[in-house]
């Protein structure tokens, strides 16, 4: 499928930052430059500020996207968050198996999967995050790493769920790092991973999925990188805090 008839996703992942009077500040800014947007648009607040997003955000075109979600849907779990938690609260889409979740919570393709299955379960949209590490990558098996972590995540994945789903292919060495995937990098991974799930549910579905970049990509960089026949957008770190920057992003998508 032609890139120009896939959607294209901007994402901002703000991580561990902003309060609920921030979170609305920001937004306020936010809002005027992207309105026009047509692309589609997700912020991801810490799970403290979701229901100030989500209601200032109500009748916009920005969707309302949480960090992570546990692959329960209640129990004995202290300091987890479920998918329908989420889901009741307005959220619609939530980001899983990011690096750092990987990294300092012991995140494993096994637990991504689970939660990518919660979500889904929940009626949730999600982000799949993938990327490999630096080492990987100068051990020249960045394919063999995305590969195995796209086919674990989407085990059990309907191909109709498949459409609720948007692939961030983010390399580990380039996030909050300012060391950006070259494009050639970014449009290769890309499409290789569509070739993965091609492979798994056929190149009509591959064709429509979303697949983003994330690690460093800003205001002066998106263009090329979003311009790339693979890159659908971009799931945004640093430059998601500062509105301006962020809605440099989005009207790079919209070109
Ligand atoms: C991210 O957190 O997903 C990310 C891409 O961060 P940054 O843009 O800051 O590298």
């Amino acid at each position: 499928m032609n890139k120009a008839l896939r959607p294209a996703v901007i994402a901002g992942n703000w991580k561990m930052n902003k309060t609920r009077p921030e979170t609305k500040a920001l937004l306020n800014e936010l809002l005027p430059l992207v309105k026009d947007a047509t692309c589609q648009v997700i912020v991801c607040p810490p799970f403290t500020c979701l229901e100030t997003a989500v209601s200032a955000l109500a009748g916009t075109n920005i969707k309302v996207g949480a960090q992570n979600c546990h692959w329960a849907d209640n129990g004995a779990f202290t300091g987890e968050v479920s998918a329908g938690m989420l889901f009741e609260m307005g959220v619609s889409h939530v980001i899983i198996g990011h690096s750092e979740r990987r990294q300092y919570f012991g995140e494993t393709d096994e637990t991504v999967n689970k939660r990518v299955r919660a979500a889904l379960d929940a009626g949730l949209g999600v982000i799949l995050c993938v990327g490999e590490t630096l080492s990987q990558r100068e051990c020249e098996i960045t394919g063999d790493i995305l590969a195995l972590q796209t086919k674990i995540a989407l085990m059990g994945v309907t191909g109709k769920e498949l459409g609720r789903i948007v692939i961030a292919y983010e390399p580990v060495w380039a996030i909050g790092t300012g060391r950006t995937a070259t494009a050639e990098q970014a449009d290769e991974a890309c499409g290789g991973i569509r070739g993965v799930v091609a492979g798994l549910y056929g190149d009509s579905a591959a064709g429509g999925l979303a697949i983003q970049y994330g690690g460093s990509m800003n205001a002066a960089n998106a263009s090329e990188l979003l311009g790339r026949p693979h890159v659908d957008g971009g799931l945004i770190g640093g430059a998601s805090l500062k509105p301006a920057d962020f809605a440099a992003i989005v009207a790079a998508a919209c070109q």
